[in-house]
């Protein structure tokens, strides 16, 4: 043993790397660490957020989060393939599948998620996959090669990225949901029914309110899908996208306190209900409530790290934004807040565009002057602005609805001047808009520079728009105030 407090980490998903990456920057101030990842996957971390690029040509490396060679300038231990089943939390180790032991005084649990496969029968059957990792890519590319028709089984956020994987391979798609529409976590009716259009204008074809019984053998194609009230429909592969579930199995079978329905129970600083084994990501259960995004395990990774090094007690995990903007198969969808209108009082402004398959809609507390939420279908343009305005609790402009009316333009847009300094821009990363400034003033005049030193746009790359707009109106009150400077040696 060295005598350098042992940290081990299990799992080298997004938020275990970013965890690493934390303790290595805040190890600089003296701290002795001795660190040791385990990767359960054959490789290290990589952007699962961005996994789907793999379908128009990235590279698993162009994805690698980080290198052997990183990791070992960073001094830290690292082992791929060791997936990790046991853990003896009296003496303190944990043991991989081939039986080698990792001592540690600090364990971290980042095991993250697995997609949930219905118990269907006839899941098992080959062809039919899951979409999470690399190496599901490469099944499911291998899978499209020899076939024609492709179903995704789930109409979420993620299965509607399955499906534009799909498409893009060249197979007829269908998507099929058990709920009566689309992306129902994060859109609310008329959005997820304008969805479907948008989505079934680009060729997908949906099914939704049907639940799958069987899948047997095919005529026209490998497979049938048997749904509930006698439907059927040919396939040659299924993909399952139908929800994660937290990979808690070692919190579970080690004795760690596990929410009703699953993760790893964690309190404010991420500590298990063991106190030297902390859970983070979307193998943790905090306030009951799991995070499926990457930007609340990386706020769970920093507060662990700093927790760890510096006993830190004043940095807490109180909870995350959910919010979220994509774009699928060119159709842009965005949702802010209470999407739903759930909070009491609140009240919507809706604008439906029909005639150009715009939807939107913000939700406004009783007294009608802050903004609970929003759901954008069609046109996410103002989602910036709503975000910042949401975050950061200002207060709304007259008249509300301006915000999302068209032609409104500058009344809606938000000006980043108007905005706090500690206003979070990037929400990933935690970048407020004073560090931008301070990145601009620093030399870092374009976006690329800004993105390299603050790492803001580097998780989901959803604040890029902000983050150009604050780089434009600084650079503006740059060129303004240059030529004073310009001419003052001359003086
Ligand atoms: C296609 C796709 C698109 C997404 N898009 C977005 C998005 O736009 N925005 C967003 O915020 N989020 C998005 N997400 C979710 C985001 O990727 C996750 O929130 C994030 O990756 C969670 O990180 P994690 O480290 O907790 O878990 P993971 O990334 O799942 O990593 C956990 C790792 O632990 C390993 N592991 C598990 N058990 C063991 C064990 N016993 N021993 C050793 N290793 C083990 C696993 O193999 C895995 O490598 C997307 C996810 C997918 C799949």
């Amino acid at each position: 043993m060295s005598g350098k407090q042992r940290v081990v980490v299990v799992g080298n998903g997004m938020v275990g790397h970013h965890f690493v990456e934390q303790l290595t920057q805040l190890k600089q101030h003296g701290d002795e660490l001795e660190i040791t990842v385990l990767s359960g996957e054959d490789r290290l971390a990589y952007d699962r957020v961005h996994l789907s690029e793999f379908f128009s040509g990235k590279t698993a490396s162009d994805l690698a989060l980080t290198t052997a060679d990183i990791y070992g300038d960073w001094h830290v231990n690292f082992f791929t393939n060791a997936k990790v089943e046991n853990i003896d939390r009296q003496q303190q180790f944990v043991t991989t599948q081939q039986g080698n032991r990792f001592y540690y005084d600090k364990l971290i649990l980042a095991t993250g998620s697995f997609p949930f496969v219905p118990p269907i029968p006839g899941k098992d059957r080959d062809h039919c996959l899951v979409y999470r990792t690399i190496n599901d890519l490469e099944a499911i590319k291998r899978s499209a090669s020899q076939s024609k028709v492709g179903v995704v089984i789930g109409g979420g956020l993620l299965g509607l990225e399955a499906a534009n994987a799909l498409k893009k391979l060249g197979l007829q798609t269908h998507v099929v949901e058990f709920a009566p529409q689309l992306m129902g976590v994060q859109v609310d009716q008329a959005g997820g029914r304008l969805l479907k259009k948008k989505i079934e204008q680009l060729g997908v074809n949906v099914h939704t309110s049907m639940a799958t019984e069987q899948i047997v053998e095919g005529h026209q194609c490998r497979y049938k899908m048997c749904f509930k009230g006698g439907h059927e429909l040919e396939t040659d592969m299924i993909l399952f996208s139908a929800g994660i579930r937290p990979y808690d199995n070692l919190g579970r079978e080690f004795g760690l306190d596990i929410g009703e329905r699953g993760g790893i129970v964690i309190n404010n600083h991420c500590q298990t209900s063991d106190r030297n084994i902390y859970a983070i990501g979307e193998c943790a259960l905090w306030s009951n409530f799991i995070f499926g995004l990457v930007a609340p395990g990386y706020t769970m990774a920093k507060v662990a790290a700093k927790h760890i090094i510096f006993n830190n007690e004043v940095d807490a995990f109180t909870g995350a934004d959910m919010s979220t903007k994509l774009k699928l198969m060119g159709v842009e969808v965005g949702s802010i807040g209470d999407a739903h209108a759930r909070a009491t009082g609140a009240k919507s402004y809706i604008f439906d565009d029909q005639i150009n398959g715009i939807y939107k809609k913000i939700v406004v507390n009783q007294s009608g002057d802050r903004l609970l939420g929003a759901v954008l279908v069609g046109d996410t343009s103002d989602y910036d602005s709503l975000l910042q305005r949401y975050l950061n609790n200002l207060a709304l402009v007259e008249p509300a609805e301006s915000l999302i009316m068209p032609l409104a333009g500058s009344l809606a847009e938000i000006d980043p001047v108007d905005l706090p300094d500690d206003a979070i821009i990037c929400v990933c990363n935690k970048v407020t808009k004073l560090t931008i400034q301070n990145s601009i003033l620093s030399g870092c005049t374009d976006l690329a520079k800004v993105k390299s030193s603050t790492k803001a746009c580097t998780g989901c790359g959803s604040c890029e728009q902000m983050v150009k707009s604050i780089i434009d109106s600084n650079n503006m009150l740059v060129t303004i105030t240059e030529p004073e400077q310009l001419s003052a040696p001359a003086v």
